[in-house]
Parts: C-alpha cells; structure tokens; sequence
C-alpha cells in the first residue's frame, strides 16, 4: 500500500512537471513567433527614408520621418 502511495505521488509529480514544461515550450515559441511579426514600413514625402510606421509623423498628404520634414512639404 505504501509503495503504491509514493507511486502516485511520483507519477503526479512527473505529469505537473511535463504540463509545466509544455507550457513553458508553448510560451518560448510563442514569443519567437511574436518576434518575427513584421513591423509595417513607410516612406517619408520629403527624403524617401523609410521608417517603421509608429515612428512616422503623419501629416495631411502622407508620412513624413520628421516634423521639420512635414513642415517643409506641408507649411
Ligand atoms: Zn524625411
């Protein structure tokens, strides 16, 4: 009865530790995914540089990489 007691106790031990373990590799690819997400790119009217999106200033006519960018095409 004892030996089956510490049987239990191990094999639920095992199978926490493998849940654990998949959640953990789950999570790992998940992040690696996460990271390969393309982020968009425009092209400022101005100079043509191309910058990521959120980075744009975005003005009346189109993005531009700059304030001062916007400006001189858009006073
Ligand atoms: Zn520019």
């Amino acid at each position: 009865m004892r030996f089956l007691l510490v049987f239990l106790v191990v094999l639920v031990i095992a199978w926490r530790w493998r849940a654990w373990r998949e959640a953990a590799q789950l999570e790992k690819k998940n992040s690696n995914t996460g990271s390969t997400v393309s982020t968009e790119m425009v092209q400022c009217r101005q100079c043509g540089l191309h910058l990521p999106a959120n980075e744009a200033v975005t003005g009346k006519l189109g993005r531009y990489c700059s304030h001062a960018h916007r400006l001189t095409m858009e006073p």
